[in-house]
């Protein structure tokens, strides 16, 4: 196949959709990890058409619903400062603090700028040696080669006046942590074929086998997803455990080489907080001495409480595929993309969202 159009073929998705249900005979959950995929999931009905044995459960693979009420209080010090100029991709902009948004921030006068590319951010710092400009680097691995570029060209260019906020999570630990947990549901995944993209996916065979968990590494397309989870399936219904690629198009088993080496010349793996999870052991990206000056942590003495999540959003429980956004009881109501309790209702990526603008069976349900 060529033509975007081919991967959303509806004769091709019909047969898969038979596929599935010529295979299935025993109740199965599983989680696709990542936002864009329930969206598609969502958006182009898939979960309606899939056998009812099958229950789709969506993961914590949308960075902005697990960036930590902390940090975005963080990003909101920042961007209210004198002489900050707080660079973002435009999903962060609306997603609560626990004050207010940098939206909020903004309309009262603090220096916010949505910007497209990390190196957009450098650009501005180029043009503005007087003012400070930090970039609010958040993502998983498929954003941080282009945040640790950034880095690494500031220097380069002697561009003092640029850093970064790092809020980089890793797949391969959240996935642990669920599948860990003693009230896992989770009995098979569809891996993020962009995150495999830049890191391949060696390290997911030993997961599998630890927790007797199959995987396909699934891209984002109708066919890719309805693909992946007939694969998927099939190794259930054999009772086999393996890794397989369904996204072979532009997944390799090894990753993109060249773009880990970007990344560990800058960052090194930590300890990460996960929004609504808690802290996962080695599961996120910090800036190395090396490149402490472009830290914006270290740069600048940001003092702030740290504050609690909201209590009323479930998002915790959703991300980690117990809860199902219409069963959070504000769905739709006090919730809602006007006034959102919780990132997973504005962000691009998040489940709470996907539902609210593209499953009208949900509010039935309510
Ligand atoms: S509907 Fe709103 S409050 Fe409920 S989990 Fe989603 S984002 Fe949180």
């Amino acid at each position: 196949m060529k033509y975007l159009d081919e991967f959303r073929d509806p004769e091709l998705a019909k047969k898969y959709i038979g596929l599935i249900k010529g295979i299935t005979t025993k109740p199965w959950t599983i989680m696709e990890i990542c936002g864009g995929q329930t969206h598609s999931l969502v958006k182009n009905g898939i979960i309606d058409v899939l056998p009812k044995e099958i229950n789709m459960v969506h993961g914590p693979g949308c960075p902005v619903c697990v960036t930590p009420v902390h940090l975005i209080d963080k990003a909101v010090f920042l961007a209210k400062q004198e002489n900050v100029i707080l660079c973002s991709f435009g999903d962060m902009i609306r997603v609560p603090g626990s004050v207010m948004s940098l939206a909020k921030a903004k309309s009262e006068g603090a220096s916010v700028k949505v910007v497209y590319s990390p190196l957009e951010a450098v650009t501005i710092a180029q043009k503005n040696p007087e003012k400070e400009v930090v970039f609010f680097a958040v993502g998983f691995e498929t954003t941080a080669p282009a945040n640790a570029l950034s880095v690494i060209q500031a220097d380069k260019m002697g561009v003092k006046n640029y850093s970064i906020l790092t809020s980089h999570v890793l797949v391969p630990p959240a996935m642990e942590a669920i599948l860990g947990a003693e009230d896992n549901k989770i009995q098979g995944f569809l891996a993020a074929g962009h995150v495999c993209t830049v890191m391949g996916y060696e390290e997911y065979f030993s997961i599998a086998k630890q927790y007797k968990t199959p995987m396909v590494v699934t891209g984002f397309e109708p066919l890719d997803l309805l693909q992946g989870i007939y694969m998927l399936v099939k190794q259930l219904e054999e009772g086999r455990i393996d890794v397989e690629n369904q996204y072979s198009r532009i997944v390799k088993r090894e990753g993109n080489v060249e773009a880990q080496k970007t990344i560990f010349e800058v960052f090194e793996i930590k300890d990460r907080d996960w929004r609504g999870v808690g802290t996962i052991s080695n599961s996120g990206y910090e800036i190395k001495e090396k490149y402490s000056q472009y830290d914006a942590d270290k740069k600048f003495a940001i003092k702030i409480e740290k504050a609690e999540e909201n209590a009323e959003c479930i998002a915790g429980e959703i991300l980690k595929g117990n809860k199902k956004p219409f069963e959070c009881i504000h769905f739709g109501k006090k919730c809602n993309p006007e006034h959102p309790l919780g990132a997973p209702m504005v962000s691009s990526e998040g489940a709470c969202a996907a539902y609210y603008h593209f499953s009208s069976d949900v509010f039935e349900l309510m």
